[in-house]
């Protein structure tokens, strides 16, 4: 069932159609606003609002937008997922530009595979916190959507490419990026949970702490151990 995006409660529907070009948007009962205005906004609204942290493109997003899945990541969102480690494979490979690369492609199946780990045990985290603190308050928690919030909330890694194209010293910088990244986890996982922010940053924290240990760990160990392991 459809939701609201102002106040979050379930609507029968979010419009009537009356002819193709002609809809009325249904205006929820709860708080008398109109239940999903960004049925008729374009896809530019809808990325500006996502910068801007709106609860209600998330709502939308999450719950009106999306078809619902029982299981696993709609296709969509499991591409968005891929890009968005490929992103994380491109920057690292900039960051260790430096580095003579003796094996290039064993050197960039490293890298992804350590990308792919890092996100896996993030997602990994979080879900575990969560399951954690409310499987004794709520009968069924849909683990996926936890997932597919954190995907699509990651949307703005994709900014990234800017950085790269305007200069390319801007990489060192793309901290700026990450902190962009967690807040809309924040605001993304907030929606789905309902919950205040306060309750939401720890779980989220702790999926970054326990990504950060596993990415100092492997550093620690030194790549090119691998690499002399491998040979
Ligand atoms: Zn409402």
């Amino acid at each position: 069932m459809p939701i609201c995006v102002e106040c979050g409660k379930p609507v029968p529907s979010l419009y009537t159609e009356y002819s193709k070009q002609n809809i009325q948007l249904y205006v929820c009962n709860y708080c008398n606003n109109f239940a999903d205005q960004y049925i008729e906004h374009d896809y530019v609204i809808i990325f500006m609002d996502l910068l801007l942290h709106k609860k209600q493109v998330y709502r939308h997003i999450l719950f009106n937008q999306l078809d619902y899945v029982d299981s696993g990541v709609q296709p969509a969102v499991k591409k968005l997922a891929i890009l968005l480690i490929l992103f994380d494979v491109y920057i690292k490979w900039l960051k260790l530009e430096n580095i003579p690369k003796i094996h290039v492609l064993m050197h960039y199946f490293y890298i992804l595979l350590i990308c792919t780990i890092e996100l896996c045990i993030f997602h990994a985290s979080v879900r575990f916190m969560i399951w954690l603190i409310y499987s004794r308050k709520y009968e069924i928690i849909k683990y996926n959507y936890v997932t597919i919030a954190l995907i699509i909330s990651s949307f703005s890694k994709l900014l990234l490419i800017l950085m790269v194209i305007w200069s390319y010293d801007g990489i060192n910088y793309s901290w700026y990026i990450d902190i962009i990244v967690f807040t809309s986890n924040v605001e993304a996982l907030s929606v789905f949970l309902d919950e205040s922010y306060i309750k939401t940053i720890p779980i989220l924290l702790f999926g970054v702490l326990m990504r950060t240990f596993f990415s100092y760990t492997i550093h620690k160990f030194d790549y090119n151990n691998i690499y002399g392991i491998m040979n």
